[in-house]
């Protein structure tokens, strides 16, 4: 493999892990990096394995989401898409997944074989728990299969999808902005970009994260805001819809403001901006709130917790 450069890059996720603990951002975004390379040193290699990990909620999301992209997928190829089928699916891949994790596999290859955190720290979850959590995620996906939303898509001219889970960078003011569309089409008009949504309440702070998904679409697509219309899915419940989220240009303003100061604060702990070089670790703060370090990744390796010898 060739030399891979490690560029600035801001996210929403990143964003919030830079405002949970500047400690966790650091061995997240730096302290890993390389560590895919199994020959890599032992700590760089610790704190990739730990940054994959997922926790049991995120964990479920990500199910529904990849799932429902297959779905998706075969049925633009105009493939049949039952949903016994796909609940087999959703649950073939959580079993596998949590017999690979158990097992702790994810040292191996923590990209093909998901960690969860539960295991890793070995967390006193129960069986049933873990069946919620499978449950949760079957019921999400019988709702996606239920709604009018999924029987009004049977009309749709599959050319008019645009994104389906696609991973897509643009420039924002001289700093590369990666975001993840669930779902984006061409209706009426409009382009109608979509966000699934699989726990209770995530309408929150939606904002900053739509209102990136509309700066990419008006940069991809050469749009107006006007043109965008943007929804928020929550699959939680049976009778789920898509609700609209109003992006005014007040609130793109907002999220744009937002998307700047994170970004600054960001590079202000970089020794070399142009190259991406963190200033050392010392300068990146723990977090004062230590109901974070609970469910932190990266516990096991924070210097906070390690006992003085
Ligand atoms: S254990 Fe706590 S202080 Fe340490 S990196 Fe994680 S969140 Fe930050």
């Amino acid at each position: 493999m060739g030399y891979l450069e490690n560029v600035f890059s801001w996210s929403k996720s990143r964003d919030e892990q830079f405002r949970d603990c500047q400690r966790k951002y650091f061995y997240d975004k730096y302290a890993s990096w390389g560590g895919w390379d199994k020959t890599a040193e032992p700590d760089i290699r610790l704190a990739y394995v730990l940054k994959n990990l997922k926790n049991r909620w995120a964990w479920k999301g990500e199910s529904v989401h990849h799932v429902i992209e297959e779905v998706l997928k075969s049925y633009r190829a105009n493939q049949p898409v039952l949903l016994e089928e796909k609940l087999s699916r959703l649950t073939d891949r959580m079993r596998s997944d949590y017999r690979n994790s158990k097992a702790k596999k994810y040292f191996e290859d923590p990209k093909r074989n998901l960690g969860l955190f539960e295991h890793e720290y070995e967390k006193p979850i129960t069986d049933d728990t873990w069946k919620k959590i499978h449950e949760e995620s079957s019921n999400c996906l019988k709702n996606f299969f239920n709604s009018e939303f999924f029987k009004e898509l049977s009309a749709d001219d599959k050319k008019s999808w645009l994104v389906i889970e696609d991973l897509e960078e643009f420039d924002f003011e001289g700093a590369k902005i990666y975001v993840k569309l669930d779902f984006a089409r061409k209706k009426d008009n409009f382009i109608e970009i979509y966000d699934w949504k699989t726990g209770k309440d995530e309408s929150t702070d939606a904002t900053v994260q739509m209102g990136a998904y509309a700066v990419y679409a008006m940069h991809k697509w050469g749009i107006k805001l006007s043109d965008v219309r943007m929804y928020l899915f929550n699959l939680s419940s049976p009778g789920a819809v898509a609700k609209e989220h109003p992006m005014t240009e007040a609130n793109l303003e907002t999220a744009k403001k937002f998307m700047r100061e994170s970004i600054a604060g960001m590079k202000k702990l970089l020794l070399d901006a142009k190259r991406n070089i963190p200033l050392p670790r010392a300068n990146f703060k723990y977090t004062d709130n230590t109901r974070f370090c609970d469910f932190c990744n990266f516990y096991k390796i924070c210097e906070k917790y390690q006992k003085p010898s």
